[in-house]
């Protein structure tokens, strides 16, 4: 029976069959429970922890994922990478439906969110220049030429707006003419309080429409999003398990030694 796990998965309800050996665990964490039940099992020789982000159900919007518990929940398991798969829109013209972003850069346009452990006595100022592990963006890159993909893009930046709307097209040609790539809307808070909690954090952002600026027509609908979607869980599921078993297993990235010399204001799980 595993019930530690090293990489911890955040997807969509398509990817339970990933794991081998499968046993769900309930977890509560300071921040309440995490988005649904966790399952841990193996992926190879991999052990892995996943969490539904918007449960099984679906039902938290982006703007209500519990994204501390989700974190906090994953680290208290023993995990030390994570990786981020979302579906996303394209800012440029080239990165058609498709396409997988391997974020190097984050713009945040949420608001509201609770976004720090850090938020009861003392300063905790993380840094978050680059706030992607750089071995896991490696692995997520090669891995994804390796099989294939087609259209992968390594680097880029990630514009996270609150939702639960999509853009409006002025906003899109704004991030647009920023030179922004993608927008999506859960990848913050979740890689600030990843670095928050010195875990490596990866973006596999998977691209199913241009944004409204970029494209002639009516915008985006929610049900083209979730039906170009359904039709990639499979291949999503497969680079998904093959980016885990490329995760390195020891790490040489400084993600783990984000909070050194800092003084923390409570112990960490
Ligand atoms: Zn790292």
């Amino acid at each position: 029976m595993v019930t530690r796990a090293d990489i911890g998965v955040l997807g969509g309800s398509g990817f339970y069959s990933l794991l081998d050996d499968a046993e769900e665990i309930e977890l509560s964490t300071p921040y309440g429970p995490p988005s649904d039940v966790v399952t841990i099992g193996r992926i190879g020789s991999r052990s892995v922890a996943f969490i539904p982000r918007h449960g099984r159900d679906h039902r938290f919007p982006p703007h209500r994922i519990p994204y501390r518990a989700n974190l906090w929940a994953l680290r208290s398991l023993g995990v030390t990478q994570v990786l981020a798969p979302s579906a996303v829109g394209s800012l440029k013209a080239e990165y058609g439906p498709g396409a997988i972003v391997v974020p190097d850069q984050i713009v945040d346009r949420t608001s509201g969110r609770p976004q720090t452990y850090y938020d009861v006595s003392g300063a905790v100022h993380v840094s978050f220049a680059d706030p992607y592990c750089p071995s896991g963006r490696a692995a997520a890159v090669a891995t994804a030429r390796s099989t294939g993909w087609g259209d992968v893009v390594d680097g880029g930046t990630l514009v996270v707006i609150e939702g639960p709307r999509f853009s409006s097209r002025a906003e899109s040609q704004w991030f647009a003419a920023n030179g922004w790539s993608i927008v999506g809307m859960t990848g913050y808070p979740e890689s600030v309080l990843a670095r928050e909690l010195a875990l490596c954090y990866t973006s596999l952002s998977l691209v199913t429409d241009h944004d409204a600026g970029v494209e002639a027509g009516q915008g985006v609908t929610h049900d083209e999003v979730l039906e170009f979607f359904a039709r990639n869980v499979t291949r999503m599921r497969t680079l998904i398990a093959e980016t885990v078993q490329a995760l390195p297993t020891d790490r040489t990235c400084s993600c783990g030694s984000a909070l050194d010399g800092i003084k923390l204001p409570f112990e960490l799980p």
